[in-house]
């Protein structure tokens, strides 16, 4: 059983389930055999079929009388049926098959009174090293395909997911897709980002933008930092851009997003970090350092806030959050071209094109009313536990950029943000620039890059 055992497991490395077979006459091995039927594509090549065939070459006769088969699991109807013809004098087995075992399992054809020949049948001898065998197996191929599953990124049923065919030749955007589900904040879902410029570099722009938005916000930046030598790490938050967008409204909350960036950040292990952040890119990415202010060595920060709760919303962002309201499907192109007139047709209409129809919009429907109204709203505690990071430990450097035609997040607002801001210098204002400040983003690299050298 041993000799079939050793058989048993060469069928295994080569990818068959684990089942070997040996022949013995007068106490010698005349031929061995183990499981093939997927290389040889042949349904019959079972151990015990093969080990019977080269038995038989060996002896040059169909009938192998006197001769005792080892085999390492309960034989099937095929393999028990050619063990009669071949007038087998004895079979042992190791493990029983609860599901394909006739020799007593599902049947016996050994015990058939009516059959001329009979073959004396053994079971259970070294079952439990031989069913080991077969369990390690099946452990392994179903691990393997969990993890295949993973690296395919399947789509989660409760979720929808972009076509790739909207994102073909987007102006100005022509880095490669990167992709990560198996955080365990996303549970499976598939959140897209862009990793360009060397891993290597000493630092690191992280860049989130906010709602409607996506990682196509950066393009203008995203170039003067790679220029000069640095990585920009740019993910699409959950519900927006290339990730996967959950289609239920109530699947998207201020502390999941938070979760979801804090383990993206550990996950790539993201280092020297110059974090860039605007709108929610700020509402959530300002929460984050706190967490590990070894990680942070900048803030290059843009018309945001901190979601504390405790003082009243702007009315700028009242009415944006009730226009939302009215109109949950509004035309984000535009809205892009309303707020910046320079921006050409096509570059508006690639804001739009995560968005096919109104089922991809949960995030875009979700996000303005999750911004805290009273301090005890999800998110409003950390935000304010943020702020005294801000101005008390924060150890980085800062570089404000105030977009200053945005009526929601305007110069009032980060004037205040900037109070918070230990050693914030004063901001850059862009008189011509509005809530998305970074399609004036450019000219606020070249700065950075110096500021963040210094
Ligand atoms: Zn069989």
């Amino acid at each position: 059983m041993q000799w079939a055992l050793a058989q048993a497991r060469e069928a295994g490395s080569a990818g068959e389930v684990p089942v070997g077979a040996v022949v013995v006459r007068d106490g010698k091995v005349i031929a061995s055999g183990r499981n093939a039927p997927v290389a040889a594509h042949d349904p019959t090549a079972h151990a015990e079929i093969v080990v019977l065939r080269a038995a038989a070459q060996v002896l040059g006769n169909y009938r192998l009388d006197g001769c005792v088969l080892y085999v390492t699991l309960e034989p099937c109807a095929m393999c028990s049926g050619a063990m009669l013809h071949a007038r087998l004098a004895r079979v042992v087995f190791g493990a029983t098959d609860p599901k394909t075992g006739a020799a007593g399992s599902v049947v016996n054809l050994f015990d058939q009174p009516q059959l001329n020949h009979q073959t004396q049948v053994t079971g259970g001898v070294l079952a439990q090293e031989c069913s080991a065998t077969l369990q390690e197996f099946f452990q392994a191929k179903r691990l393997r395909q969990q993890q295949e599953k993973r690296a395919q990124h399947l789509l989660r049923d409760d979720a929808l997911r972009t076509p790739d065919s909207c994102f073909v030749d987007l102006p100005g955007y022509p880095w490669e897709p990167h992709y990560v589900s198996n955080l365990p904040a996303l549970a499976g879902l598939r959140m897209h980002y862009l990793d360009v410029g060397p891993s290597s570099a000493s630092t690191t722009y992280l860049c989130l933008h906010g709602n409607p938005a996506w990682s196509y916000l950066y393009r203008s930046m995203i170039p003067v930092f790679v220029a000069d030598g640095h990585r920009v790490v740019a993910p699409d938050l959950i519900g927006f851009g290339r990730s996967d967008k959950p289609k239920k409204d109530s699947t998207h909350g201020f502390l999941w997003h938070r979760q979801v960036l804090l383990e993206f950040v550990e996950a790539l292990d993201l280092r020297s970090i110059v974090l860039v952040v605007q709108d929610w890119g700020g509402l959530l990415g300002l929460t984050l350092p706190m967490e590990r202010p070894d990680r942070y060595a900048g803030l290059l920060v843009m018309n945001t806030t901190l979601s504390t709760g405790d003082a009243p919303l702007s009315p700028g962002f009242v009415a944006w959050s009730q226009m939302c309201a009215k109109n949950p499907e509004f035309d984000i192109a535009r809205l892009m071209a309303r707020g910046n007139p320079h921006l050409s047709a096509a570059e508006c209409a690639a804001y739009m094109a995560p968005f096919p129809d109104g089922g991809h919009r949960a995030a875009t429907r979700a996000f303005p009313s999750m911004v805290a109204q009273h301090p005890d709203a999800p998110g409003a505690a950390v935000s304010r536990q943020a702020r005294e990071f801000w101005q008390t430990s924060w150890k980085g450097r800062t570089l404000m950029a105030i977009g200053m035609q945005d009526p929601v997040l305007g110069t009032g607002v980060m004037e205040s943000l900037r109070q918070n801001l230990r050693g914030c210098p004063p901001p850059l204002y862009l008189a011509h620039a509005g809530h998305f400040v970074q399609e004036h983003g450019a000219a606020i690299a070249r700065q950075a890059v110096v500021h963040f050298a210094a």
